[in-house]
């Protein structure tokens, strides 16, 4: 795809048009960032697996009824993808208490929530991805009453399939971000990504805290075996039928 000018570089992949206006190329890149891009590098082989996680995951999202933006996997790391305008909110489902949520609350890492917690970030780079809370998000134009209920029922259905799914994997879904977009016809659909780089995924079989992260914390806090942490997300996931 180098031929083509990308329509837009993020931090982990690449966007490409198609000569469908409906249809986009995400390339899936092997770089990773951390701490809002203060920390970079790379993962090698990443792309390829989270773009086979990802697929594998939306297929099991739409074969369960959630909309995704998700159409084929062509290559090891490109997903073709229906077209959306992405809504600039971060939608963050919390299981377990961890990350930010322990930093600005004081809860300890590893308490289970009593409830599926919902949090929104507006997705902005340069602003630091803030917290919103939806009188915010009417402010700021980003979403109507109606569609901030919608993004939150579908966030929590997506944590339901998902909390299942990955029980069967042996692993805790601890906490998750997505993104959602409206096609042409306005439909809302699950768009980006559901990676380890976008998730917190404990190993049920591990013996001790470090020795349970399968995700992009491993990176962050500098764990060791990153991409063999990934490498086994994807073989548990890619082993289920979906
Ligand atoms: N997350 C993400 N992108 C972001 C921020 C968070 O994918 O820009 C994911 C993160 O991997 C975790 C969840 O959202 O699974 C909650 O992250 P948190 O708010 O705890 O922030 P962090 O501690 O990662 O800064």
């Amino acid at each position: 795809m180098s031929a083509v000018t990308p329509l837009y570089e993020g931090k982990a992949k690449i966007i490409y048009p198609t000569d469908n206006p409906e249809v986009l190329l995400s390339y899936f890149k092997d770089d990773a960032t951390a701490f809002n891009a203060q920390k970079k590098g790379q993962i090698i082989g990443k792309g390829a697996m989270n773009c086979a996680i990802s697929a594998h995951l939306f297929k099991k999202l739409a074969s369960s009824g959630i909309p995704t933006h998700f159409i084929d996997q062509p290559s090891a790391n490109e997903m073709r993808v229906k077209a959306v305008s992405i809504i600039p909110i971060e939608v963050v489902v919390r299981n377990i208490a961890a990350g930010s949520l322990c930093q600005q609350t004081g809860l300890a890492l590893g308490t289970a929530l009593p409830f599926a917690l919902v949090d929104f970030y507006y997705k902005d780079d340069a602003l630091g991805d803030p917290m919103l809370s939806p009188d915010r998000i009417l402010l700021l134009n980003i979403a109507t009453t109606d569609q901030i209920d919608q993004l939150r029922q579908m966030a929590l259905s997506i944590n339901q399939i998902l909390t299942e799914f990955f029980q069967s994997c042996s692993i805790t879904l601890v906490d998750f971000k997505l993104e959602f977009g409206f096609d042409s016809r306005q439909q809302l659909l699950l768009a980006d990504e559901i990676s380890p780089d976008t998730c917190r995924l404990w190993d049920q079989a591990a013996t001790d805290t470090a020795a349970r992260v399968l995700d992009k914390d491993r990176f962050r806090q500098d764990l060791g075996n990153v991409e063999q942490a990934y490498a086994q997300v994807m073989e548990r996931v890619l082993s289920q039928v979906v």
